[in-house]
């Protein structure tokens, strides 16, 4: 392997992807490509610690300053890859240079949808860099008022955290419930009122008609039934996209890249990790995008493997933990897809457990302030779908 593993995005899936190959012995030279000025770091925090100021910005590395150069790992920060030709195995960068590669992993994560009219004011905020979190931060105080339009993951955790700070916060969602991508009604409604407890003027069915324009940037919204809110900052929280844009022209999915459990894409030797897969489910029998971080962690470590043909990571169910308020609130499992919901415990405290059933079988479980029942429902449910004994080499090829 001359060229070695040519990684293009240095976030969290690149970063176990090296740690990964280093820790089963490749010795070969490891790229990582970056268009952010940072070295890999956690973005969790982004809407948690950094905003409330409970975190340092400058504590997010994923790893100690020298561990890239530690492990030989070349870093290639702020240079963009702009095309990937597997027929000869090169990536172009913005700045450039062609870069040739054995073995290259796209991990480029994704970027959070635009709202249109709203691009171009100032006081826009969407949220995914360590800068979007500092500057959002900056304008959190009390009595600043802040409109969320999205009561996704981010949303949510964006507007608790804002009240943390003292911010008066409104969270318009277009859909009649909270999380209903996701969830079940049952736990999207347990959100909501959580939120309105806290304080937050949660709006379901909430549909933007226009916005105001100030010097400042947008100064009120109006809503489709003509009520008008006046607001110093707006938040952008209406989901993500996979950043697999610059993939046009060379064969691979630009929406999401396909890939069999294991990473690997219909490109000889090219694979994919995190954000930017969309990678084959065993039990839904579906390519799916994950979006979460603890997906990142494991598809990067299962590239790894299958770059150096080592058996593959079993597979895992989907997990997913986010806080808001001081609760810890874990997923397991695709809640989605339930057809019935039975809680345990109290959801006024609240401190409870959920098992999402479909058919009365279980298939995904909701933990609040409630780590240690979370290994429980993960068993529950990997007997009831067999997930637990499926093993990624039996899944097709992805087409
Ligand atoms: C604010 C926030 C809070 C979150 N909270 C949680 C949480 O509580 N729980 C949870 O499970 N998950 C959470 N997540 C999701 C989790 O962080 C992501 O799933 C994870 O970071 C995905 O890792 P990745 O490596 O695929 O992508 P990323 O971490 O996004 O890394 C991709 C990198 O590639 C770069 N890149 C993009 N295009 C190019 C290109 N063409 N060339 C070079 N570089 C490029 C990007 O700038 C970025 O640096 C959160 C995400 C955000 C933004």
């Amino acid at each position: 392997m001359k060229d070695g593993v040519l990684i293009a995005g240095g976030g969290l899936a690149a970063q176990r992807c090296c740690e990964a190959l280093r820790a089963h012995g490749f010795e070969g030279r490891i790229r990582v490509i970056g268009d952010e000025e940072h070295p890999p770091y956690d973005r969790p925090p982004l809407s948690k610690g950094v905003l409330t100021g409970d975190r340092d910005p400058d504590s997010l590395s994923l790893r100690p300053a020298d561990w890239h150069e530690d492990h030989s790992v070349e870093l290639l920060l702020g240079e963009r890859a702009v095309a990937l030709d597997p027929g000869i195995k090169t990536i172009t960068l913005a700045s450039g240079p062609t870069l040739s590669y054995d073995a290259a992993v796209i991990a480029t994560g994704s970027r959070p949808r635009a709202l249109p009219g709203t691009e171009h004011f100032p006081n826009t905020h969407l949220l995914r860099t360590v800068e979007d979190a500092t500057r959002l931060a900056a304008t959190l105080e009390g009595g600043t008022r802040l409109i969320i339009v999205g009561a996704g993951f981010i949303g949510l955790e964006v507007a608790a955290t804002a009240r943390r700070r003292g911010a008066e916060v409104t969270v318009l969602e277009a859909a009649p419930a909270a999380l209903s991508r996701v969830l079940l009604p049952e736990l999207g409604d347990w959100f909501v009122s959580l939120h309105r407890s806290e304080g937050v003027d949660l709006m379901l069915s909430a549909h933007v008609a226009r916005f105001g324009e100030g010097p400042g940037g947008a100064e009120w919204v109006q809503l489709t039934d003509g009520r008008r809110l006046e607001c110093d900052a707006l938040v952008i929280g209406i989901g993500i996209e996979p950043a697999t844009e610059w993939l046009e022209g060379s064969g691979l999915e630009t929406d999401g890249v396909r890939a069999d459990a294991r990473g690997r894409t219909k490109a000889a030797d090219v694979y994919v990790a995190g954000d930017a897969a969309r990678t084959f489910n065993p039990v839904s029998e579906e390519h799916e995008r994950s979006e979460h971080w603890e997906a990142a962690t494991r598809q990067g470590a299962q590239v790894a493997r299958a770059i150096l043909d080592l058996d593959p990571l079993p597979t895992a169910l989907p997990s997913f933990w986010t806080d808001q308020f001081g609760h810890r609130i874990q997923l397991v499992g695709d809640a989605s897809k339930g057809d019935e919901v039975e809680i345990t415990g109290d959801l006024e405290v609240p401190e409870f457990t959920a098992i999402v059933r479909r058919g009365g079988v279980p298939v995904a479980g909701m933990a609040v302030d409630q780590p240690r029942s979370i290994p429980r429902l993960r068993k529950a449910i990997e007997q009831s779908t067999a997930q637990g004994e499926r093993s990624t080499d039996e899944v097709p090829a992805p087409n």
